[in-house]
């Protein structure tokens, strides 16, 4: 079983706050070729804050703290991408009223919960060039996985194979929403930004479920 707690989250946090700070060179390039350059910037700007400001949220439960990630993402960010994660955070915090953990049936609710969150927010569907072509598989695998009665790690093992192969599937992908979607070529040849920075988190928390949260 899962048990992913809410200071288990917010020492995700930190994690992923690294490796978007690693990857600034890389991002930037992605959005200076299919967007306006600045997707690496918004998202550090946002981890940064959000590492700042979870010293604080050690005692809130899940809805709470989603609340706060979700309020301090759409204000510290700019872009799209602000008000896109901010949406998802916002949803998942609904199904997350009173709760102290995550388990292995929440944790795909969850991620449903941010696809269907961002295609509402973005009317955006799968295919259309963006962070939703990671999130979408993504939770779709885990959720297969689970329903087949995998164990916990397997499904996460295909939750992040899953988000690997979407966010790659964006580079031969027309982009027809956002930014991307202004470009001559409609970045056909590119991958996307979103989607990319997005397999980073999702595989980054797949990493930190299965070495501290699986039972
Ligand atoms: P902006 O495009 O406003 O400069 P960012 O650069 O921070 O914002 O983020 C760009 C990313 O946001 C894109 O790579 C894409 O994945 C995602 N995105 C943009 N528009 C949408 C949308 N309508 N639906 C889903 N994702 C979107
Ligand atoms: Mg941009």
């Amino acid at each position: 079983m899962i048990c992913f707690k809410t200071n288990d989250y917010i020492e995700y946090i930190n994690q992923v706050a690294i490796v978007i700070k690693k990857n600034k060179d890389y991002i930037t390039e992605l959005d200076s070729a299919t967007g306006d350059g600045d997707h690496w910037l918004n998202l550090n700007i946002g981890f940064e804050k959000l590492v700042e400001e979870a010293t604080l949220w050690g005692e809130l439960n899940y809805s709470e703290l989603f609340q706060k990630i979700a309020m301090t993402m759409m204000s510290a960010m700019g872009g799209s991408s602000g008000v896109l994660y901010g949406s998802a955070y916002l949803a998942a915090s609904k199904i997350l009223v009173e709760k102290d953990y995550i388990d292995e049936e929440l944790f795909g609710d969850v991620l449903k919960s941010w696809a269907d969150a961002i295609s509402d927010r973005g009317k955006a569907k799968p295919g259309d060039k963006t962070m939703l072509d990671t999130i979408y598989p993504a939770a779709e695998a885990y959720q297969k996985a689970r329903k087949e009665g995998k164990e916990c790690n397997e499904s996460l093992d295909m939750m992040t194979k899953a988000a690997k192969k979407g966010a790659e599937s964006t580079k031969d992908m027309v982009a027809v929403k956002g930014r991307a979607s202004y470009q001559m070529d409609k970045s056909i040849g590119h991958l996307d930004p979103g989607a990319i920075t997005m397999m980073m988190q999702l595989v980054s928390m797949a990493n930190y479920v299965k070495e501290h949260c699986v039972m």
